[in-house]
């Protein structure tokens, strides 16, 4: 069970994507958390999922420090860890208030996303200033390529926020489909 220690420097929500043609399916499952510190005493970022009653009982926002126990996720989970055993929280920041994004603090209830919903966000907008913002959200789009294959699955990251529509940050992009190996499927 892998040990783990640093700092919050995003927490989102942690959503399943499932894809097929134009339409998909989003399930709200829990939060993910981008720790900046020591994993199995390697130092780097790494990615946590972390159930809702966890995150929202211990009130968890960007800037925290924990430490904890974890177990590797599935290969086809954006995360690479999950399934926090135990954590204790070191040291916390003081309440934030932003006045502009990205948007920290703790994180709203997973129904508020649900009711909120999502439009697609670029890739490199999240990237470059929306990874730490408590609206954004960062997930594995898992695809069904053929129909009469649905077993058959592919893989990729999509980015999205939840976020007010008139955040200056945002940015659409291209929509995204899915698209079997003759085209439409
Ligand atoms: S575009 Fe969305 S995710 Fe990015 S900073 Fe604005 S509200 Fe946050």
């Amino acid at each position: 069970m892998p040990l783990f220690s640093g700092r919050v420097v995003s927490i989102q929500p942690r959503v399943s994507l499932l894809r097929w043609l134009d339409d998909c399916a989003f399930g709200y499952i829990g939060y993910q958390i981008l720790v900046d510190g020591v994993i199995d005493g390697e130092r780097r970022e790494f990615w946590i999922g972390i159930d809702e009653a966890t995150a929202q009982g211990r009130r968890l926002q960007f800037g925290d420090s924990l430490k904890g126990k974890c177990e590797l996720a599935t290969p086809s989970e954006f995360v690479e860890f999950s399934e926090v055993a135990i954590l204790r929280v070191l040291a916390r920041v003081a309440r934030i208030g932003c006045k502009a994004p990205p948007w920290h603090g703790v994180p709203p209830p997973l129904t508020t996303y649900e009711e909120r919903g999502c439009r697609r966000l670029t890739l490199r907008a999240y990237d470059d200033k929306c990874q730490s913002c408590i609206w954004g959200a960062v997930m594995l789009a898992e695809m069904i390529l053929d129909r009469r294959k649905p077993l058959h699955r592919k893989y990729r990251d999509e980015t999205y926020c939840h976020g007010p529509p008139t955040c200056h940050l945002y940015h659409r992009g291209r929509s995204r489909r899915v698209t079997g190996k003759k085209g439409k499927i």
